[in-house]
């Protein structure tokens, strides 16, 4: 099954998905220092949707994790709005993005691990484990979150590896990672794979920042999933480049490992807020330029079921 903020759905009702995108991003240290990260209208993120339902989007993995602003009710009621399917997550952002003395720092491994594993089963904390109390909803986390700094874990992140890995090995969840400008891949899949995850449950998120198809072709060989989530962002890269980087890795042999998002974070990557590329840019800008040529089934594949495959863990229980 995978894990829906509105309940566990069965792979095959999955559809078009993107692997990395944010619709909902209220607060945390990013959102006060640049406001252009705040994505806090609900309104706003289900205009947003709409021209890419219209375009066959049909679900997202929606990647704010706690400490930034995430939402597990505003997303309940974006996908009820939409009828958007949008897996939600656990876990925290780069370390650098809380306090000094945030939990992560304070709180042993099997802690966290227990903070984790409710936020999969029971539901995510409409506070954002932000603390004291906890507002347990009935939306329940389909990924959790790691990410890495660049080149470097950064500060406890082996710590909460060894927490991801416990909570993977009760739950089976899946893990999306946020690979600092696409370094640290080897390191990072060295670290969760000793704590107990296998490569075949990870998502590199940002892998094709740095789009060296040598080093991407190493990772996808090693079985982790790559989530290509630049396309559209021209300010780093032409699109060009994933095109590039999607025929190495078909040619090496990898297609059943790619993965596509936007991962617009920003107010002014949203046409609904009077910016661009907009959130129907993949499949109404990108698509179209692989259509009818090789890597057209590929575009397809990684939409549909790969990102199906990886999401899928456990057994459904009610919610
Ligand atoms: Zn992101």
């Amino acid at each position: 099954m995978i894990r829906t903020v509105l309940g566990d759905i069965a792979p095959e009702e999955l559809g078009v998905a993107f692997a990395h995108e944010h619709l909902l991003m209220t607060g945390g240290w990013p959102v006060m220092n640049e406001p252009d990260y705040r994505l806090d209208s609900v309104d706003k993120a289900v205009e947003e949707l709409q021209p890419a339902q219209a375009a066959g989007l049909a679900a997202v993995v929606e990647m704010t994790p706690n400490g930034f602003g995430r939402s597990a009710r505003g997303l309940q009621e974006i996908s009820r709005r939409t009828g958007v399917h949008i897996v939600a997550t656990t876990g925290l952002h780069k370390v650098g993005y809380y306090a000094d003395n945030h939990w992560l720092h304070r709180y042993s491994a099997e802690q966290i691990a227990g903070m984790l594993v409710d936020e999969i089963e029971l539901g995510m904390d409409e506070h954002n484990l932000e603390g004291p109390l906890v507002a347990r909803t009935d939306a329940r986390a389909g990924v959790v979150k790691v990410a890495t700094s660049y080149h470097r874990p950064g500060r406890s992140v082996e710590k909460l590896v060894e927490a991801v890995g416990e909570a993977h090995g009760r739950t089976g969840v899946p893990v999306a990672t946020h690979n600092d400008k696409g370094t640290f891949g080897h390191e990072l899949l060295d670290l969760l794979v000793a704590a107990g995850v296998p490569e075949s449950s990870v998502i590199l998120g940002h892998i094709d920042h740095n789009p060296d198809p040598v080093v991407l072709g190493e990772l996808a060989g090693r079985g982790a999933y790559l989530a290509l989530d630049r396309p559209g962002r021209i300010k780093y890269a032409p699109d060009s480049d994933t095109v590039e980087l999607l025929c190495a890795l078909v040619e090496l042999g990898h297609a059943d490992r790619i993965l596509l998002g936007s991962d617009l974070a920003r107010r002014s990557y949203w046409r609904s807020l009077g910016g661009g590329p907009g959130l129907d840019y993949l499949l109404t800008t990108f698509a179209p330029r692989l259509a009818g040529g090789d890597l057209e089934p590929v575009l397809r594949q990684a939409l549909t079921t790969n990102i199906a495959r990886v999401l899928d863990f456990g057994k459904p229980t009610s919610s």
